[in-house]
C-alpha cells in the first residue's frame, strides 16, 4: 500500500455521550494517523462533542437536508451539520435509500448542498446480492453514480469521496475478493473520469462492507483503494485502531 489510506467509521444509530471516550482514544492514537488518515460520523447528536474531544481526526456526519432550513421536521441542513463541526458528511448510504427511499436524485441534491455549504462528502453506491448474481452490478454502479455526483466545480476531487458497499456485504461478515474490489474500483475510477474529465482521476474511492482488523490489509492492499468506510467495527476505539493500523 503506497498512498495514505482514509479510514472512516461509521457509528450510524449508536452512541450516547459515553461513546466519546471512543472517539478520544481513537484521537489520541495521533502517530498513526501519520500514516493513514481517520474520521468518524457519529450521529448528529455526538458531532459537536466529539468535534470538542477529538481535535486530529476527522469528524463528519451521516445525512443532510438538501435545503438550508425551513420546516421540515427531524432533518438537519449541511450548513448546521457544519456549524456543529462536521467537515464531511456521508450521503447515500444504502440503509438511507432502503429506510427512507432516498433516490439518486435525492442523493446529488444533498450533495450540491453539501458542498455548497462548505462539507466534504462520501457518496456510497453499491449493489444488492440479486443485482451481483445477475451481472449488472457494474452497470447498478454506473447508473447510482451518474445520478447521485454532485454537479462538476472547482476543486471538486478534494471534497468528493465515493464509497463503494455492496449492500449484501454490510454487516454480514461477507465480503467481495480484492479482485473483485479492484474490479468495481476500476470500473467505478472510469465513471468518474467520465463525470468530471481527468479530475475525476484522482477522487479518492473507499471500500465498505464488513471490514476488520483481520481482513483490512489484503481488501486494501491494492492502490486503487482508497480506504474503507467502516460500520460495525468503528464501534469500539480497539477494534478500529486495529483496521487504521493493518490500513497503515
Ligand atoms: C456500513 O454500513 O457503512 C458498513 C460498512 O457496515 P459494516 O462495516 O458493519 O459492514
Amino acid at each position: 500500500m503506497s498512498e495514505r489510506k482514509y479510514i472512516v467509521g461509521n457509528w450510524k444509530m449508536h452512541g450516547t455521550r459515553a461513546m466519546l471516550a471512543e472517539a478520544r482514544a481513537i484521537d489520541r492514537s495521533a502517530e498513526r494517523l501519520i500514516k493513514v488518515e481517520v474520521a468518524i460520523a457519529p450521529p448528529f447528536t455526538l458531532v459537536h462533542a466529539c468535534r470538542k474531544e477529538a481535535t486530529l481526526i476527522g469528524i463528519g456526519g451521516q445525512d443532510c437536508h438538501h435545503v438550508e432550513d425551513g420546516a421540515h421536521t427531524g432533518d438537519v441542513s449541511a450548513a448546521m451539520l457544519k456549524d456543529a463541526g462536521a467537515g464531511f458528511v456521508i450521503l447515500g448510504h444504502s440503509e438511507r435509500r432502503a429506510n427512507h427511499g432516498e433516490t439518486n436524485a435525492d442523493v446529488k441534491a444533498k450533495a450540491d448542498a453539501a458542498i455548497a455549504a462548505g462539507l466534504n462528502i462520501i457518496v456510497c453506491v453499491g449493489e444488492t446480492e440479486a443485482e451481483r448474481d445477475a451481472g449488472k452490478a457494474e452497470a447498478v454502479i454506473a447508473k447510482m453514480l451518474a445520478g447521485s455526483l454532485p454537479s462538476g466545480g472547482e476543486a471538486l476531487t478534494e471534497k468528493v469521496t465515493v464509497a463503494y458497499e455492496p449492500v449484501w456485504a454490510i454487516g454480514s461478515g461477507r465480503t467481495p475478493t480484492p479482485e473483485e474490489i479492484v474490479a468495481m474500483h476500476t470500473s467505478i475510477r472510469k465513471q468518474l473520469v467520465k463525470a468530471y474529465g481527468e479530475e475525476g482521476a484522482s477522487i479518492r474511492i473507499l471500500y465498505g462492507g464488513s471490514v476488520n482488523a483481520e481482513n483490512t490489509r489484503e481488501l486494501l492492499a491494492d492502490d486503487i483503494v482508497g480506504g474503507a468506510l467502516v460500520g460495525g467495527a468503528s464501534l469500539s476505539a480497539e477494534s478500529f485502531l486495529g483496521i487504521i493500523i493493518a490500513a497503515g
